[in-house]
């Protein structure tokens, strides 16, 4: 459309202002309604229940002069349901103004050009309006100015804009967004872009509408200085309107208004600065009804509200910053180094320094019970002895479902409560009463579907923590379950890892202990002899301590396993092995050191002593029975016996020479006769007795 309309301008030439006001006749045309509405609010004696007639046929307005009527700025007891009444609570004057707006504003409410916002441009219409009328009440000038007349003619001066928005939507974005802030560059690019201003495209529409010829003449000239024409009155009074309407939106109040034109219209600069300020005492209410025409908040340029903006932005990067901050500082706690209670408390230390609160802390969930497991205050947390043990909390208890905390256990979802006094919720403890609490947040701690406990946090002052806080302490504590949940993981794994690891050490020590034992005697084996016999050598040489060595061997043990079997056999091993045991001491070592070969390394033992004891083991073996009945038959061992004195000029014996001296004996022994003690005798090597 907008290619259409330049290729028609430029065809055009000097014409362009008619081809372009041509196209008006796309515009809407007003609805029956409508022209009705503008008719009754210019008769000035109609009465309310008639304009209420006809308001009840447009919807939209009727709905928005009930909504008024109820709404903030006329404070009211009981509900406004009719029109009638609204425009008795309103006011005429006012439900003129909107009802003039609403109706012009009706054909273009959907427009396509997102630069041009109807919140603002109906503020802007609406003080021009209200400021031309209060000050055409004090113009001096006869024949006296028409204040209803300025009023409508100040409303009505821009609505050409409002055309090309809805015309050419594309065409008028780009027009609005290059002309930026800078004041006049408007009207010439408008200009320049459609071949006519909009003062122009406005005038030619309310023609088209057939509204009074005042009107279009403002819309027309207002903007002009030249202009000395019928409504040159008029167009002053707009023209000083104008300006200062677009002065508040661009928030510069302090400006007067031009003196030159105040003059020129016969008003007193006294009176100019009270207009002024009454309006803007009535900025507030102005600016709900330009909301209600336009269905949009308007938007000030406000450099107070940019600044404003820039502030609050910045506490909200704060409090992003603080956030982030605690969630990381979250996942630092080493979990690794600390008891559960380790890690809820410093979870609340890393909350409480982000943070603004007074108090904070966890229960968890034990059975249908919430019991307190950690808690942290503002005075706590900035003592110097920080590091010092908390003293003990108070254990408190809710039960699931009771006051706040047992709420958000019961539900899963967090209870904020604003004000502490006059919340049902609520269940104070008598701590909590002495404090005189205003406001908590109670946040349950989840993992996947299970409630571990409810984190809770406090201030004094109600009404203190906002929806940032909500959701801020929701991440907060979906963290925490996974921090709670990960470290009773590990506890429960150290503490399984701690129990296979004692039953591996059990199973180490009877492995151990197998491996140094002879399965079928309970004797040492062979191995662990010979790996302990050479330690006990070195020791006895040191401390010139005596040792002796006996080996002993069962005398035809063949035959009594041929006779009686091998579990006889068997029996009498073991038989021989406790023997042995009862006659050597504790730091021997005894060991089985073959089939049926056993060996004996006495400590601090002569020769003299070690054929003592020899001769007991002979003993008491000849009178181990062996067989049943008639079979029954004694049992007899030879032994070897090597042995010295230790002397200092001595060398020291191999255990392997130890082992081939008592062998060489035994041998002697089994040689001549078995059933005896064979001497080696050390001191002299190789002679034995
Ligand atoms: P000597 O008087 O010359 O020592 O003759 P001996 O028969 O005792 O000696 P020999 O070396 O000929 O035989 C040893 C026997 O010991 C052979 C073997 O069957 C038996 N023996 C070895 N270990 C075990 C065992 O664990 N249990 C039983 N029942 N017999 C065993
Ligand atoms: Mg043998
Ligand atoms: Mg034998």
């Amino acid at each position: 459309m907008g290619m259409d309309v330049n290729t028609q301008l430029s065809r055009a030439g000097t014409d362009s202002v008619s081809a372009s006001l041509a196209l008006l006749d796309e515009l809407p045309q007003l609805s029956t309604a409508v022209s009705q509405l503008f008719e009754a609010l210019s008769d000035d004696d109609i009465d309310r229940h008639r304009l209420a007639g006809i308001i009840d046929q447009c919807p939209s307005l009727a709905a928005k002069l009930v909504g008024l009527a109820n709404s903030a700025y006329f404070s009211r007891t009981s509900r406004i349901n009719g029109v009638s009444d609204a425009i008795f609570v309103i006011g005429f004057r006012t439900v003129r103004s909107l009802a003039t707006a609403t109706a012009l504003q009706e054909p273009f409410a959907n427009h396509r050009c997102p630069a041009f916002q109807p919140g603002r441009f109906w503020l802007h219409a609406v003080l021009t309006g209200h400021v031309a009328r209060e000050l055409a009440k004090k113009s001096s000038h006869r024949p006296s100015l028409n204040p209803d007349e300025a009023f409508l003619s100040g409303l009505l001066h821009g609505i050409g804009l409002m055309a090309l928005a809805h015309l050419f939507p594309e065409d008028l974005n780009r027009v609005l967004e290059q002309a930026g802030q800078q004041p006049g560059a408007l009207s010439e690019q408008i200009q320049q872009t459609f071949g006519a201003t909009h003062h122009i495209v406005g005038a030619a529409l309310l023609k088209r509408w057939h509204l009074p010829e005042l009107f279009s003449c403002t819309t027309e000239h207002y903007a002009s200085q030249d202009y000395h024409g019928a409504c040159w009155r008029i167009c002053r009074l707009v023209a000083l309107a104008h300006d200062w309407a677009d002065r508040v939106i661009h928030q510069d109040t302090g400006t007067p208004f031009d003196p030159r034109s105040l003059n020129l219209l016969g008003i007193e600069p006294e009176d100019g600065e009270a207009v002024s300020i009454s309006c803007l005492e009535q900025l507030d209410t102005l600016t709900g009804l330009a909301e209600l025409i336009s269905g949009e908040k308007p938007q000030f340029c406000n450099p107070h509200v940019v600044a404003d903006a820039a502030v609050e932005l910045k506490d909200r990067l704060v409090d992003t910053i603080e956030s982030l901050s605690s969630l990381s500082a979250l996942t630092e706690i080493d979990i690794q180094e600390r008891s559960e209670k380790g890690v809820l408390r410093g979870a609340l230390k890393v909350l409480m320094a982000n943070q603004d609160m007074q108090r904070c802390s966890i229960f968890l969930v034990e059975g249908d019970e919430l019991l307190n497991a950690a808690g942290l205050s503002w005075s706590e947390q900035n003592t110097k002895h920080a590091e010092k043990p908390p003293a003990p909390v108070v254990t408190h208890r809710f039960r699931v479902g009771e006051g706040l905390i047992g709420l958000a256990a019961q539900t899963g979802e967090m209870q904020h409560c604003r004000d502490c006094t006059a919340d049902p919720r609520f269940k104070a403890t008598q701590t909590d009463k002495d404090a005189g609490l205003g406001s908590i947040i109670s946040v349950p701690i989840c993992f996947q579907d299970t409630t571990l406990g409810v984190l809770n946090i406090s201030h004094l002052q109600p009404n203190i923590f906002s929806e940032w806080d909500e959701r801020f302490l929701y991440v907060f504590c979906n963290m925490l379950g996974q921090l709670i949940t990960s470290n009773r993981l590990l506890r429960k794994m150290e503490h399984e890892i701690e129990q296979r690891t004692l039953e591996l050490q059990v199973a180490l020590e009877r492995a151990e202990s197998l491996s140094i034992l002879d399965g079928l005697t309970g004797v040492h084996n062979r191995r662990y002899f010979i790996s302990n016999f050479s330690t006990l050598i070195e020791q006895c040489a040191r401390y010139e301590h005596k040792l002796a060595l006996l080996m002993i061997d069962i005398d035809d043990f063949k035959q009594i396993n041929d006779s009686y079997g091998h579990l006889e056999g068997d029996r009498i091993l073991k038989a021989i092995a406790n023997i042995l045991k009862q006659c050597a001491r504790g730091a021997d070592i005894i060991a089985r050191f073959g089939g049926e070969e056993f060996i004996i390394a006495l400590q601090d033992t002569e020769c003299e002593g070690a054929h003592q004891v020899a001769s007991r083991i002979l003993e008491q073996i000849r009178r181990l029975p062996c067989g049943q009945g008639e079979q029954q038959r004694g049992i007899t061992v030879s032994i070897g016996l090597s042995c010295y004195t230790q002397t200092f000029n001595m060398p020291i014996k191999t255990p392997e020479q130890w082992i081939q001296e008592a062998d060489d004996a035994l041998y002697r022994a089994k040689r001549t006769g078995k059933n005896r003690i064979s001497v080696h005798v050390a001191d002299t090597p190789g002679k034995n007795r």
